[in-house]
């Protein structure tokens, strides 16, 4: 009688640990869930993505019946993939793996680029836009990152301007959080990458002085974003 008395609260000490932990867990994701609202998703992801520092994925904006911006003849598709392709050639070339979320003129949805960048495991995602505006003297390139300022996505944000200054070439317009119809709103692929991400919007398709610059210094473009990529990766990995 003693004994099996004994052997019950042993029991009881060893499951009251298990049960607070447990409740620890489960309140601590209800509390992420109904506090994080549509940013959960993005908060979580960082908990237990374990990247591959050599992979980085290049999303060319748009694609397929999505033509993006258009400029007479001129579509924002078929621009961003042509520097995404000269931008992965680059960081090919130097050794690292370059997911895309397209090659070719065909419709990804925005929840399939961020899937195919998050099942890779890359270490950054640069999603590149070209601008557009009803002022044709809008000209310059600007980067987009996550409302909540992420340290490394700010980062590459700054390196690839930084890369971009040098050359001389565009307006730096800076870095933007959130989004642009709306405050508390994200871009959808700085809200669901679980790495670090930014949406570069390169020069002005609404600006023929935007495009005559696109068109002649598409290849030093293309190397300022993998400068920059690079720049951060080695930051990021404290080389
Ligand atoms: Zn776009």
């Amino acid at each position: 009688m003693k004994k099996s008395r004994v052997k019950r609260n042993k029991q009881k000490s060893f499951l009251f640990p298990l049960t607070a932990l447990f409740t620890l867990a489960i309140s601590i994701v209800f509390v992420l869930i109904v506090a994080g609202g549509t940013e959960t998703i993005y908060e979580l992801g960082q908990l237990n993505f374990i990247p591959d520092e050599k992979t980085v994925c290049i999303d060319p904006g748009h694609g397929g019946t999505s033509s993006g911006a258009v400029l007479d003849n001129r579509y924002e598709k078929d621009d961003t993939l042509a520097l995404s392709l000269l931008v992965r050639d680059i960081l090919t070339d130097r050794g690292y793996t370059v997911v895309m979320t397209r090659d070719d003129d065909s419709d990804v949805s925005l929840a399939d680029r961020c899937k195919i960048a998050n099942k890779a495991r890359a270490s950054l995602f640069v999603s590149i836009h070209r601008n557009s505006s009803s002022s044709p003297s809008a000209t310059g390139v600007e980067m987009w990152v996550h409302s909540s300022n992420p340290t490394d996505d700010t980062l590459l944000a700054q390196n690839i301007l930084d890369c971009f200054d040098t050359l001389d070439i565009m307006k730096n317009r800076g870095i933007y959080s959130g989004y642009r119809d709306g405050e508390d709103m994200n871009y959808y692929i700085n809200r669901n990458t679980k790495m670090p991400s930014v949406l570069a919007e390169i020069g002005f398709i609404s600006s023929k002085e935007d495009n005559k610059k696109y068109d002649e210094n598409i290849d030093d473009y293309a190397k300022a974003i993998a400068d920059g990529i690079e720049m951060t990766l080695k930051e990021m990995n404290g080389e």
